[in-house]
């Protein structure tokens, strides 16, 4: 039987049901379902940051539906927002319908500054680029594993940029990262050559740390949904929809939020640093002088709708804390090659989130889809306790009037 990451009713079995088709789809073994079960230990947490004194918990969900490149995938979730999985998994089905998500990527290349001040920056940048041979082999003495494996320092560029205080040299270390974030392999890097950028050039050597909007890095996903699929009248909405979004920031931002939901929910199940690809998404929605949507829709000469993303995406497949228990679990759910292939997956995961929005937003408004679980949430703030919660979600929902006050006479009226 073709493997298939359509389940249909997968929302409706319990969360045991859930975990057993998921391991028939990944081949999980007993050890990872415990993983995912029991998480990992006060223990294992006070080797990953400082002080630890407990854990703060975050659902992770499965999305199903997703075709990409013609692979199926299942996609592990991490959010505490409810409908976020739900969302994706309904953009997934439709999008799969026209084919489902291709994708691309560029080489993992990420991008190190060093900081230099220099009496003579033109001359220090000459020295510099002159020197390239040797900085490059500086750099890449840090890393042999990483050479081994075809990545290392491959490039530099030195720019000199104007500062309130005076100009400033700014080498710009290229660096092939395979399946590595790459955040710390970069910085170990910039660290080392920046004494011999300061002999060769006489300056003085500040900062040395990578950029977090790593343009060298990108990936991307795009659709094409029939409009028998969608219907033109949500088409029209969808293209209404960008160009608010296009030509007003206040939208932009919010409907790249809606792409972030995806994204940085799969960056979180893998253990990426999720800051990282924030920093970076936002930034590079401003790259041609403006911020911008990260998606594009538009409609072909057969009226179907086309969508498209593009960003920077630092993601992992080795390495930081994506050696964490359930991010292992993660992956393998995944079944990934490599932080190319997770990228992708995430620039699809991130135009099926926006999708999902906006096909919402044009229609019924997005409170309908949020309102089983938000009724939960406020059934439990109003102060219901277990069997209650989904006793009181329920009459909520039915009378269209998810409000505390009335939780709490619900409450009220069940206790008695
Ligand atoms: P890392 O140092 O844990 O792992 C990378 C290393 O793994 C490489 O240097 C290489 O030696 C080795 N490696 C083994 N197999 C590899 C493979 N197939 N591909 C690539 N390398 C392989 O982690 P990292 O990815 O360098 O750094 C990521 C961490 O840095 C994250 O936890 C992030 O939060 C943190 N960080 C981020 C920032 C920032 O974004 N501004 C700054 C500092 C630290």
């Amino acid at each position: 039987m073709r493997k298939t990451s359509r389940i249909p009713g997968f929302y409706k079995l319990s969360v045991d049901e859930r975990i057993k088709k998921v391991q028939e789809f990944s081949g999980l073994s007993d050890e990872d379902i415990e993983v995912l079960r029991n998480g990992f230990s006060l223990r294992q947490m006070d080797r990953m940051i400082e002080n630890v004194i407990g854990k703060v918990e975050i659902p992770l969900g499965i999305a199903t539906n997703f075709l990409i490149n013609g692979r199926e995938y299942l996609i592990p979730m991490a959010t505490e927002e409810p409908s976020v999985v739900a969302a994706a998994s309904n953009a997934a089905k439709i999008i799969r319908e026209g084919g489902g998500f291709k994708t691309s990527s560029t080489e993992p290349i990420m991008i190190g500054q060093i900081q230099l001040i220099a009496r003579d920056p033109e001359n220090a940048r000459k020295e510099i680029l002159e020197n390239k041979g040797e900085i490059l082999e500086i750099a890449n003495d840090q890393d042999p594993t990483l050479v081994a494996l075809g990545g290392g320092a491959e490039d530099l560029d030195v720019r000199i940029i104007e500062t309130e205080s005076g100009k400033m040299v700014i080498t710009h270390l290229f660096v092939n990262v395979r399946d590595a974030m790459g955040a710390n392999a970069v910085n170990t890097m910039t660290e080392a050559v920046a004494p011999f950028i300061e002999r060769i050039t006489g300056g003085r050597v500040y900062l040395r740390i990578l950029t977090n909007l790593s343009t060298e890095r990108t990936a991307r996903a795009e659709c094409v949904i029939p409009k028998e699929v969608i219907g033109e009248e949500i088409i029209d909405g969808i293209l209404k929809a960008y160009e608010f979004a296009s030509s007003d920031i206040y939208r932009a931002v919010t409907h790249n939020k809606g792409v972030m939901n995806g994204i940085i929910a799969l960056a979180l199940a893998t253990g990426n640093d999720t800051r990282a690809l924030e920093a970076g998404a936002h930034a590079y929605a401003t790259i041609n002088g403006r911020y911008a949507p990260l998606t594009k829709w538009e409609k072909n000469k057969d009226g179907d709708l086309i969508g498209k993303i593009e960003l920077p995406i630092a993601v992992g497949t080795v390495g930081g804390a994506t050696m964490n228990p359930t991010a292992r679990v993660s992956l393998k759910i995944l079944n990934v090659k490599g932080a190319r292939e997770l990228a992708e997956v995430m620039a699809a995961v991130g135009l099926a989130q926006n999708l999902a929005a906006l096909k919402a937003l044009v229609s019924e408004g997005i409170q309908r889809g949020h309102m089983s679980l938000h009724a939960k949430n406020i059934a439990m703030m109003a102060g219901a306790k277990n069997e209650e919660i989904d006793k009181i979600a329920e009459i909520l929902v039915k009378e269209k009037n998810i409000r505390m006050d009335r939780a709490k006479e619900l409450i009220k009226k069940l206790r008695e």
